[in-house]
């Protein structure tokens, strides 16, 4: 699936998408109404937390675990799994959804994970003008801390596509810029062994890691968890928040 495809699958329907090219303000897009609609499949199974009390030792570095495109219908078990095994993580939130289940981000910061900002409705922020990139920014933060999280201090932008105009609004609004260094590419449907595969294979001291917790594809992210973190335990890596 290509970057635009994904960003049409992302925004739900289609004219999320039109009203961008339209240069319509971000804020007609509503809420990703398919994924609503749809309900997820219960995938963590007692089996999977059963080795949930391994070690978090630094022994060969830290290791950061994040989520994007939340909060979503995989949440719940996402946050199921890290909970059995004691890892706190990083979920880089779309404001819309934040908006939307502002329970979720609760949960979320209350189990010590970091929310942080990854745009409004996920856009090219790039392609963006000032204005918008501001309010894209802006709006986001403000749906994270009214749902009750501290402010975000990290900015995912969507698709890693910074510029200058971007880094600059940014940090007037006090968010550091960071992407990812080990892209698991789960949202692409690839089966959880190969998702694991992915961080396990590619490890080192320092990574950071891309998964997603709000795409439809995040049963297989669920799914790879458990493997992901026993992996990374066994190898000496413990896990840690993105401003660890
Ligand atoms: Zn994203």
């Amino acid at each position: 699936m290509s970057v635009r495809r994904r960003a049409l699958a992302e925004l739900g329907v289609g004219v999320g998408l039109l009203a961008l090219a339209a240069g319509l303000t971000v804020d007609v897009l509503s809420p990703p109404k398919k994924a609503d609609a749809e309900k997820p499949r219960t995938v963590v199974t007692n089996a999977m937390l059963q080795a949930a009390r391994t070690d978090n030792r630094c022994t060969r570095g830290r290791v950061a675990l994040t989520f994007d495109d939340g909060p979503d219908i995989y949440t719940p078990q996402i946050l199921k799994v890290l909970r059995a095994y004691r890892v706190r993580a990083t979920f880089f939130v779309m404001g819309q959804k934040a908006a939307a289940r502002p329970g979720l981000i609760r949960a979320e910061a209350a189990d010590g994970h970091l929310v942080e900002n990854h745009s409004w409705s996920h856009p090219h922020l790039a392609d963006l003008d000032q204005a918008q990139i501001d309010w894209q920014l802006a709006a986001t933060q403000r749906a994270i801390t009214t749902a009750g999280a501290p402010a975000p201090t990290l900015l995912r932008p969507p698709f890693g596509n910074t510029s200058a105009t971007v880094d600059g609004e940014a940090k007037l609004l006090g968010l550091r810029v960071i992407r990812w260094s080990i892209d698991t590419d789960d949202w692409r449907g690839r089966e959880p062994g190969d998702i694991a595969a992915s961080v396990l294979d590619q490890v080192v001291p320092g990574s950071v890691v891309l998964m997603h917790d709000g795409v439809r594809q995040s049963a297989a992210t669920v799914q790879a968890l458990p493997t992901v973190i026993r992996g990374l335990r066994a190898r000496g890596f413990c896990t840690a928040l993105a401003t660890d």
